[in-house]
């Protein structure tokens, strides 16, 4: 693996608390992923919005602008997440798909490919920039634009299941799985828009528990718990 995109979920930034920051969660992927990058490997990061605010958190707010705040909060889980890899010395930019003054830079797949060859870990904030939209459409968009190899999907859960394990004692993990599958069976791996977007252009994703030691560094180096998305 060459390049590769990694999809973390807002909640997961936050640890117990389940909103806002947890310094020590986030310090922990950010050790793993400094492995990674020092093993030469190019990392783009996109995170989600939930710790904050979904597009869906409020009946009585226009969708579009209660979206514009939760793609707002993507920006904000960036920035911060940004600064925890550089406290542990990695070199990190952020990019949005519109102007945030100083704060990120436009992004461009020129400009992603010139930050990734300098060794930086590049933020993918900020979703697709449309209401209407997730992170997860987000991520699928980026690794086909900037060409990774693979959607990493560090989740709450270890992989995909052909029922919800919490509901169901007998559900079954796979260790591998079609997106044809997961679209006819609506297995949730990604949204509904994330999945065709990620068929069509043949982008594999692979799924694993963010809360197991040393996950993300064990799913590339071989000892991989989770559950491959064969496109
Ligand atoms: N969002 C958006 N467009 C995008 C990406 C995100 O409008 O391209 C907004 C949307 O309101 C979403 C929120 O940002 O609910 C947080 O993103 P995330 O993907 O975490 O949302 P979720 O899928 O959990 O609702």
């Amino acid at each position: 693996m060459k390049r590769i995109l990694l999809k973390l979920s807002g909640e997961a930034l936050a640890g117990e608390k389940k909103t806002g920051f947890d310094e020590e969660t986030v310090r922990k992927v950010a050790l793993q992923v400094k492995e990674l990058v020092d093993d030469g490997i190019q990392v783009g990061i996109v995170i989600g919005g939930g710790n904050f605010w979904r597009g869906r958190s409020s009946e009585n707010i226009d969708r579009t602008k209660a979206d514009q705040i939760g793609m707002l909060a993507t920006i904000m889980n960036c920035i911060y997440v940004s600064e925890i890899f550089r406290s542990v010395g990695m070199m990190t930019n952020i990019l949005t798909p519109f102007e945030c003054g100083s704060f990120t830079k436009l992004f461009s797949k020129d400009r992603a490919n010139k930050y990734f060859a300098k060794g930086m870990v590049v933020f993918f904030a900020g979703g697709t920039g449309h209401p209407y939209f997730s992170t997860d459409t987000g991520v699928v968009l980026r690794a086909i634009e900037v060409e990774a190899d693979v959607i990493l999907l560090a989740k709450a859960i270890d992989g995909v299941y052909n029922a919800d394990p919490a509901k169901d004692p007998t559900a079954k993990k796979y260790d591998e799985v079609s997106i044809d599958e997961v679209i006819a069976k609506n297995l949730q791996v990604v949204d509904m828009t994330a999945s065709i977007l990620a068929r069509d252009n043949k982008m594999p994703m692979w799924v694993f528990g963010l809360n197991e030691e040393n996950s993300i560094v064990n799913t590339l180096k071989g000892k991989f718990n989770g559950t491959k998305v064969t496109v």
